[in-house]
């Protein structure tokens, strides 16, 4: 936790749970990204949190955005971006959106398919696009691989297509998948993208840009390799399948920049044992899967819980959120320690909750309020 966030809570008047988002540590994490990968554009993948304050902060900063969808646009368009450093990320837009976004300026979009192209074609005329190819993102704990890209080798004749439509067949894209924890993740996606620039190269079209997703991890409860790894590993990967034609890069950081810049503060509702004999003990929180813990589906992402009792000896806890649903269990396979000693009415800490968490909560679901966040 930074010093600015402990001063803010202690300070703190208001009740229920809340994200505290320090924007110190995106400026650090920006910096180290920009630094650690010098070469490579960032694009700041705009759903990971869309707080004003962010978005304006990485745009004096020189930051360029990936986004899904118009209300994206207009966010990233209000904290005094230009359209020249945007990106449609998004495969999956109605035609109207990319109308849209043409006229606000936007001339770069991600593509992963032929219809797609063709509303690009006739929506936003000689317009780059980038195809986006399929990664199976092991390695990853929120992997993004089923829903999006298509196979490398379909790839040339969906950009063929594109160029023939007057578009402009500007790249490859993926995403390996996010909180990835193998830094060699890359180098597959990689060495296919590097066929595919081959082969189109064969065919006539100069592909320029390699857009090499997110992925780069937040620092949860497991260790993570430190981002100069990822860096080491990316590099190497394009010297190896690129050898001196390296291409444009640009990285679209979203968990990586934000995550460990914010911290929810919780309240113990409820502690409560099932049987007379059991050790196993229930403990509800004010905040679950519905406030902005929705990445604990499955268990994937396991987020540091800290209390003031941490010294104390532990005991098995199954973590749930307050409402009325049985999704909204946060971790039972593998319970989770907690101090014997915790009381109902304490204050918990969620580490490392920068990261799709006000994007994540409800609107109001069993009437309680979405995740408040405070970014200071
Ligand atoms: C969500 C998303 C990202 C950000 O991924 P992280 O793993 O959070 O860095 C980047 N690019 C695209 C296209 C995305 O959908």
């Amino acid at each position: 936790m930074t010093a600015r966030i402990r001063e803010f809570l202690k300070n703190r008047t208001d009740e229920g749970p809340c994200l505290v988002l320090d924007l110190d540590v995106v400026r650090d994490n920006y910096t180290a990204f920009a630094r650690t990968l010098p070469d490579t554009k960032v694009y700041y993948a705009v759903k990971a949190n869309p707080a004003p304050e962010i978005l304006k902060l990485l745009t004096t900063m020189g930051s360029c955005f990936d986004v899904a969808s118009i209300g994206e646009i207009d966010m990233v368009f209000a904290a005094g971006c230009t359209a020249d450093r945007i990106s449609y990320g998004n495969p999956i837009k109605k035609e109207s959106e990319i109308a849209t976004a043409y006229k606000a300026g936007i001339t770069l979009y991600a593509v992963d398919c032929e219809a797609e192209v063709e509303k690009v074609a006739r929506a936003a005329p000689g317009s780059r696009v980038i195809c986006r190819i399929h990664c199976d993102g092991t390695g990853a704990e929120w992997p993004l691989s089923r829903k999006f890209g298509c196979e490398p080798d379909y790839a040339v004749d969906i950009l063929e297509h594109a160029h023939r439509l007057g578009l402009v067949a500007h790249g490859i894209s993926f995403h390996v998948g996010s909180q990835q924890h193998n830094v060699e993740a890359w180098d597959r996606a990689l060495a296919s993208a590097a066929s595919v620039f081959k082969v189109c190269a064969e065919r006539g079209i100069n592909l320029a840009m390699v857009n090499l997703g997110g992925g780069f991890p937040a620092k949860y409860i497991r260790k993570t390799p430190k981002l100069e790894s990822y860096g080491k590993a990316i590099f190497r990967a394009l010297r190896k399948h690129f050898g001196n034609a390296i291409p444009n890069t640009i990285i679209e950081p979203g968990r990586g920049l934000v995550g460990n810049a914010g911290m929810i503060e919780a309240e113990v509702v409820l502690i409560a044992k099932r049987n007379r004999e059991d050790d196993l003990r229930w403990v509800y929180l004010d905040i679950g899967k519905f406030h902005g813990l929705a990445e604990t589906i499955d268990e994937s992402i396991r987020y540091p819980i800290k209390t003031t009792k941490d010294k104390d000896e532990t005991g098995p806890c199954v973590v749930a959120g307050p409402t009325c649903d049985s999704v909204d269990v946060l971790y039972q396979k593998t319970p989770y320690p907690l101090p014997v000693s915790l009381a109902i009415g304490d204050k918990v800490l969620i580490e490392a909750a920068g990261a799709y968490t006000t994007t994540y909560s409800s609107v109001g679901f069993n009437g309680y309020p979405p995740l408040r966040q405070y970014v200071i």
